[in-house]
């Protein structure tokens, strides 16, 4: 079984920054992941909110930038799925590979869209229905489309859509937004965006391809149909830890516990970016906890 000192579970900011600095610190580095290196901001057409980069930068040079350096220095990077954490010391970690023996892993895998849950979302993904306006938006070109959420995500998103549809109709089930204040004032500006307040959607209408939503306003209790070629969801996120709880403690909402050093609940085991509780969602926090995480790691290995 091959050994390293540090095994990085996730290629996004957090784990690669994690990665930049154990493998810069010397420690026999593996970061595994199990999607394209870079993680969520992948999507993110333009980031502005990351230091360094005044004009902004978009998600995907950015990721390829932090995969760079990090290589730079000697980390190793598997494209592959892990599929269990062994207890005991030295970790074994299981992955579409083999196995792995690690002294100290830092889980940084992330999170993914939360689903709505209802009537004809799971037979019209990819049919109409779509969690990433960066990806998808191009394919409504002069349609008219919906995004359900008040967060910066669905803010975000249905700024980017209106520069290729005709009309985007935000769904929100409250009557304020969640999105950050400048977010907020560009989608208020925006005169092909249409605010359906205190609405959820009750069900995504179509056979093979979306036409419509059924809506009810959770104020009055009416009912009604909101014809769309396609709707967004971006409703938020849940982290990818189903396969870590029996390994370390995590919340009600499946979030791991951390301390301020990153360290979980189990010695050896550190966490980082959007998996672990309290995380702002931000690739500047996730670098971050990411630099935080490494440095304990790489004092956990050295026996401090
Ligand atoms: P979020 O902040 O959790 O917002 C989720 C939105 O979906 C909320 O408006 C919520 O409504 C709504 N929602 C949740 N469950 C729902 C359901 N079942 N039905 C209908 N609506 C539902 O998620 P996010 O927008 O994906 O953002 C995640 C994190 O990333 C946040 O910390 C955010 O700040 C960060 N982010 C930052 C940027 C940036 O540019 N800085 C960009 C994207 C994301 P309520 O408001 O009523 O709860």
């Amino acid at each position: 079984m091959e050994k390293y000192e540090a095994i990085i579970i996730g290629g996004g900011p957090a784990g690669l920054t994690a990665g930049l600095y154990t493998s810069r610190s010397g420690l026999k580095s593996l970061l595994v992941e199990r999607g394209i290196v870079g993680g969520q901001i992948i999507n993110a057409t333009l980031v502005e909110n990351y230091p360094g980069f005044p004009q902004g930068i978009s998600g995907a040079e950015l990721g390829s930038l932090m995969h760079q350096q990090a290589v730079k220095y000697g980390l190793e990077v598997v494209n592959a799925e892990v599929t269990g954490i062994s207890q005991g010391k030295p970790y074994s970690i299981s992955i579409t590979e083999g196995d792995f023996e690690a002294t100290a892993i830092i889980i940084a895998a992330g999170s993914e869209y939360r689903k709505l849950g209802i009537s004809g979302e799971e037979r019209l993904v990819g049919h109409g229905i779509s969690y990433c306006a960066t990806c998808d938006g191009f394919f409504f070109r002069d349609r008219e489309v919906a995004i359900v959420g008040g967060g910066d995500t669905a803010i975000t998103d249905a700024l980017e859509l209106t520069r290729h549809a005709k009309k985007v109709y935000v769904i929100h089930r409250r009557d304020q937004l969640r999105a950050g204040y400048i977010l907020q004032q560009r989608a208020l500006a925006e005169p092909k965006l249409e605010f359906i307040w205190t609405t959820v959607v009750e069900e995504i209408l179509g056979e093979k391809l979306v036409r419509g939503l059924k809506l009810r306003n959770v104020k009055t209790g009416q009912s009604s149909i909101l014809e769309v070629a396609g709707v967004f969801i971006a409703v938020g996120l849940m982290p990818n830890s189903r396969i870590f709880f029996d390994i370390v403690n995590l919340d009600d909402a499946g979030y791991i516990v951390t301390d301020e050093a990153m360290a979980t609940s189990t010695p050896g085991i550190f966490a980082a970016g959007d998996i672990r509780k309290n995380s702002p969602h931000q690739i500047g926090a996730a670098v971050g906890d990411g630099v935080t995480a490494a440095i304990s790691a790489f004092k956990y290995v050295q026996g401090e």
